[in-house]
């Protein structure tokens, strides 16, 4: 096989040919500025429009007009945790978020705290989740805002995001949650899940880079992002891209319409990856949970050898999967999400992440399966950890 097998769609996801079609006239022939009021204006703003109930319907908001689009997730979290921080500081100046999350999160409650906000990271159990427990207990007559992820990007935990709303609902604070992992993964209903802010992005769903948005349920007080502009109800001015829009709102569209398709051939992908790894590969692990996590993500430890060398055989036979998070990888440093599971050096440094997307087939993941266990084998032959790590430890136990 000479073809090129995409294991990293948790990093990026390629425009699928639909969406494509849906943006390419937005280039050459419906070029207007979204905001003029001629006919070409018009047409702009009918495309926008468009993208923004689409978007709207798949993700059930009651209103239209409380989808506000970005350049992306990382936008739309520094925003909402930002924009929400300064908007309720009347209030408190308390936040709760979890220790797993985007680093677009994390470094947005940095950047807060060197503003004298206090915030707490919630630890999580060794399958990726939040206890709400731990949650009531750390809520404060402060607190205003609380910031869980819906799906993690690393390990594919999913949240339990309906109950975490609630018990911040039950205190009076805001709830956000970045669900730019669980959009095309999970099914999404901000009303039902009391989701009062959310953040998307395309392209983890087969639409372009550089295009997200936030949700904003109205009502809910949140400062402007970005100043001097009408656009987006004044609150993040600048001339849409429209093009990018659209293909976002074609994108969402599609992950609505084959959500449950989709999700049927990925389960049946990663159940047969998961038989077939654990039964040819000894000294392996599951990172995150076994039953609460997206079928696309599976996340695992080999022990006695460092995940970069196996990335490193796997693309010299054209399969390309990731370490951790695209941000994290190429760094030396440990994946913070690995480390807060409680894996210990040798297992988070032998960690990979195969992420599956829509065009995955049997044949593909047998391949894959044939050049994993060969790449595992030869590392292993040559590891110095193979005589006296682990290994050795658990057959001396049997
Ligand atoms: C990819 C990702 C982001 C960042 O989105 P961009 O559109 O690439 O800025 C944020 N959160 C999660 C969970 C992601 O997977």
């Amino acid at each position: 096989m000479d073809e090129k097998i995409y294991l990293d769609n948790a990093a990026t996801t390629y425009v699928s040919g639909e969406v494509l079609n849906e943006m390419l006239p937005c280039f050459n022939t419906i070029y207007g500025n979204s905001s003029s009021v001629h006919k070409f204006g018009r047409e702009a703003i009918g495309i926008v429009d468009r993208a923004r109930d689409r978007i709207a319907n798949v993700i059930n908001a009651e209103k239209s007009n409380e989808i506000y689009f970005t350049s992306g997730g990382t936008e739309a979290n520094n925003w909402a945790i930002k924009g929400i921080a300064s908007a309720n500081r009347d209030k408190g100046n308390h936040i709760i978020t979890s220790s797993i999350e985007h680093d677009s999160v994390l470094a947005s409650c940095k950047c807060l705290e060197k503003l004298g906000f206090k915030i707490t990271y919630l630890p999580v159990d060794q399958h990726g989740l939040v206890s709400i427990a731990d949650l009531m207990h750390q809520i404060k007559k402060e607190t205003i805002l609380i910031s869980i992820m819906s799906v993690n990007n690393e390990i594919g935990t999913i949240q339990n995001i309906k109950a975490i709303a609630k018990t911040a609902h039950e205190s009076g604070i805001i709830f956000h949650t970045d669900a730019t992992q669980a959009l095309g993964n999970l099914m999404i209903n901000v009303q039902d899940m009391e989701i009062d802010v959310m953040t998307m992005s395309a392209h983890k769903v087969y639409g372009p880079k550089g295009v997200g948005a936030l949700y904003i349920k109205n009502g809910i007080k949140i400062d402007n992002l970005i100043d001097g502009g009408s656009q987006e109800r004044g609150k993040r001015g600048g001339t849409l891209n429209v093009p990018a829009i659209a293909g976002f709102g074609k994108a969402v569209e599609i992950a609505g319409r084959d959500l449950s398709v989709n999700q049927q051939k990925l389960k049946a992908i990663r159940t047969y990856f998961l038989e077939k790894v654990t039964e040819k590969i000894p000294y392996i692990h599951l990172n995150g949970h076994a039953q609460q996590k997206v079928q696309s993500i599976v996340n695992l430890a080999f022990e006695m050898i460092e995940g970069e060398s196996i990335l490193m055989l796997l693309d010299l036979d054209g399969i390309s999967v990731s370490t951790g998070s695209a941000c994290a990888s190429g760094s030396t440093e440990l994946s913070h999400v690995l480390k807060a599971i409680g894996l210990d050096e040798e297992l988070a440094r032998g960690s990979i992440r195969f992420s599956f997307g829509k065009s995955i087939t049997k044949a593909k993941v047998d391949y894959v399966i044939e050049k994993l266990v060969s790449a595992v084998e030869k590392l292993r032959n040559i590891s110095p950890l193979t005589k006296t790590g682990r290994a050795k430890k658990q057959d001396n136990k049997k």
